[in-house]
């Protein structure tokens, strides 16, 4: 199979619109055809997301939004055009985030379809993956999943045991895949498999694409404590997949792991990603924050307002930092593994402003009524602020590749370098 590395570089070369006339063209466009967000719809996480029937709706809402995004130019400004993109820079893309703040936008299909997955088929995907994908993607007809954590653990990627055997031009896949946000809904997911057991942990995996509704793939969802349905453990069962889905060489899949770790933790800041300012769902994270400590009756007091302050700094750092870094691995001056100082940066912000809104509230961020505006629903964040220190691998995860793949310290021990994944000790649920 032949892959080509695609360069977010590339993105960078000469556009043919000027950022400027770029932005004015968006804002109108923005204007004329997309609704102002509702500030109190789907902000925060894993939150119960009523009926079934509601999220679908939401789905296929954000997938017209793609659409219309697309048909209107406005998709995929970072992807060249044969793929269905406008070949455009990053600044272009930046300046359409900019100028979506506080509008509706196609928030589900952000992470993780436009990063990691369309970064990962970007980079590693064959030609005809390419053109059967990408497109598809920006028109909104696919929303793509990541198979990367299991039940045995998630942290250590390397150590998958969803294992694919080659029978002639197909692979089987058997294993199981958990915490999967919203696979319920989703159409394909590319997965990380064993390929060979003889061979270091590292050394033996193949990514592969599949199609959500594929034989012997079940879906089943996990309750969460807040009502939330979103997450999902996934059953494969003899899930024959032909070789033309397979992404990178054959037991090479750790190069395309890491890469795909490497979009994922620059997801807010990636080329492919459209995300309003702030980065929350429909409007910036301190406008948020303004709107609890009013509701809460707090805007008077002056320690809500060193919060407000100190929520302003973080997204003002934040946003800078996730900048300077992803202009240091556009332009080569810094490390791809740097991905992890913004990835930790997002995790640790994300936590204190959820904190922040909670520590507004007061009693009523423990029990609210409905009349109690944007103080709605604080508590349930708050309970779920650790999330964002998960979610995308953890922030000890990207604090230990900051240490050892930025800073050069010492490698942390490890009891399986150089054995055969096969004779590694594994607890019992991982047999
Ligand atoms: C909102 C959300 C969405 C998610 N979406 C997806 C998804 O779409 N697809 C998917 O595949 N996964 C998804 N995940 C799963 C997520 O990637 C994992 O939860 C995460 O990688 C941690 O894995 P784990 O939960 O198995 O914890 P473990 O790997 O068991 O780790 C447990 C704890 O030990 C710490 N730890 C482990 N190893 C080390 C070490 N070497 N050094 C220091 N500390 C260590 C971890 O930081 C963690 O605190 C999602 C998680 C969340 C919260």
């Amino acid at each position: 199979m032949s892959t080509q590395q695609v360069d977010v570089r590339a993105a960078e070369s000469d556009p043919a619109e000027s950022v400027d006339s770029f932005r004015a063209r968006a804002r109108a466009w923005i204007q004329e055809n997309l609704e102002r967000a509702d500030p109190a719809a789907h902000i925060g996480v894993l939150r119960d997301e009523g009926a079934d029937e509601d999220e679908l709706a939401h789905v296929e809402h954000e997938r017209t939004l793609q659409r219309k995004l697309f048909d209107a130019g406005f998709a995929g400004l970072c992807i060249p055009p044969e793929y269905g993109g406008q070949g455009l820079t990053t600044a272009h893309q930046r300046a359409l985030n900019d100028e979506m703040t506080g509008y509706e936008y196609p928030a589900r299909l952000q992470s993780p379809t436009f990063a990691p997955c369309v970064g990962v088929l970007m980079d590693f995907g064959t030609e005809e993956q390419k053109l059967e994908h990408i497109p598809a993607i920006l028109r909104g007809e696919e929303i793509w999943m990541q198979f990367l954590s299991e039940p045995s653990g998630g942290s250590d990627v390397a150590a998958a045991l969803t294992t694919a055997v080659r029978d002639g031009d197909e692979w089987v896949l058997n294993g199981s895949k958990i915490w999967t946000t919203g696979a319920w809904w989703s159409d394909w997911a590319l997965c990380l498999a064993r390929t060979n057991w003889d061979v270091p942990k590292h050394r033996g995996l193949t990514v592969f694409m599949l199609p959500l509704k594929a034989p012997g793939i079940e879906v089943h969802r996990i309750e969460m404590l807040s009502g939330s349905r979103e997450f999902c453990q996934e059953y494969l069962t003899d899930v024959r997949v032909p070789d033309t889905d397979r992404v990178g060489q054959v037991d090479d899949g750790w190069k395309v792991g890491t890469r795909w770790m490497f979009h994922e933790r620059m997801a807010s800041n990636s080329p492919y990603t459209t995300l309003p300012g702030g980065g929350s769902r429909g409007g910036s994270r301190v406008t948020e924050l303004f709107e609890v400590a009013r509701d809460a009756g707090r805007l008077d007091d002056p320690i809500s307002r060193d919060l407000l302050g100190e929520a302003k700094m973080l997204d003002v750092v934040k946003a800078a930092l996730g900048e300077r870094i992803g202009h240091g691995i556009a332009s080569r001056s810094i490390s791809d593994q740097s991905a992890s100082i913004a990835r930790l940066m997002s995790g640790l912000a994300a936590t204190r402003m959820t904190s922040i809104g909670y520590e507004f509230t007061q009693a009523s961020g423990a029990a609210w009524d409905s009349a109690d505006g944007a103080v709605v629903e604080r508590g349930t964040d708050y309970l779920m602020q650790q999330v964002s220190c998960i979610a995308g691998g953890t922030t000890e995860m990207a604090r230990n590749a900051i240490s050892e793949r930025v800073l050069g310290m010492p490698r942390e021990h490890t009891h399986d370098v150089g054995l055969a994944f096969r004779d590694v000790p594994k607890n019992r649920s991982a047999t």
